[in-house]
């Protein structure tokens, strides 16, 4: 709201939202990112601007503390829109954007989880991922989501969150669009695009 009220970008209003939430343990982005089924954190994160549909996104970043400032980078500074792992964090080092030791991710909250989970070897809880839409005073739309995924994810695992048009849209024709629930249910039918494009098309 202060950074709207202030003539800011739905964009800005973004990632300020989503930063301070990813410095939050008690959710699943950021500091409070799950863990995988191998104990690390390999984290998710989207951007989208609703006036040009320009947008950035980040899966399997490790070791930098606001995924979705490095989702944003991506998207004013690349010529792409998705990075991956190694390749992610070699880009969010160029850019200069924070590192995280793995200790900041070492949350009791995400740990208790991952020992549920691997008492029964499943991935399973998908709590907690943080997303925010914007719209600010030119009209324009915003949409970002951050998360860590699911708990006990596989390796490499990647869901919805990152992936543009099944977790994230933001077209300012129609609306913006972050999502939570099971990633791989949201990529099979697309979800954040298909509502844009019944509001479109409707
Ligand atoms: N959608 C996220 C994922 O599947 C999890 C969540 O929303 O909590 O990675």
């Amino acid at each position: 709201g202060a950074v709207l009220n202030a003539g800011g970008t739905a964009v800005d209003a973004v990632v300020a939202t989503i930063s301070l939430l990813e410095d939050d343990s008690l959710f699943n982005a950021g500091r409070g990112a799950v863990y995988t089924a191998e104990g690390v954190h390999e984290l998710d994160a989207s951007i989208m601007r609703g006036e040009d549909r320009n947008c950035g996104a980040i899966t399997g970043l490790q070791g930098y503390r606001h995924p979705i400032a490095v989702a944003r980078e991506v998207m004013d500074r690349s010529e792409h829109v998705f990075f991956s792992g190694p390749g992610a964090a070699r880009f969010a080092e160029q850019q200069g954007a924070e590192p995280a030791e793995e200790g900041w991710f070492d949350t009791q909250k995400a740990h208790a989880r991952y020992l549920r989970a691997l008492k029964r070897d499943t991935t399973r809880e998908k709590f907690g991922t943080v997303g925010c839409v914007a719209l600010d005073t030119e009209g324009h739309l915003a949409a970002g989501t951050s998360t860590g995924g699911m708990t006990y994810k596989r390796h490499g695992r990647i869901g919805d969150s990152p992936v543009i048009g099944a977790g994230t849209w933001a077209d300012d024709r129609t609306c913006a669009i972050s999502a939570t629930g099971w990633g791989e249910y949201f990529i099979r039918t697309a979800v954040a695009h298909d509502i844009h494009a019944r509001m479109l098309h409707g």
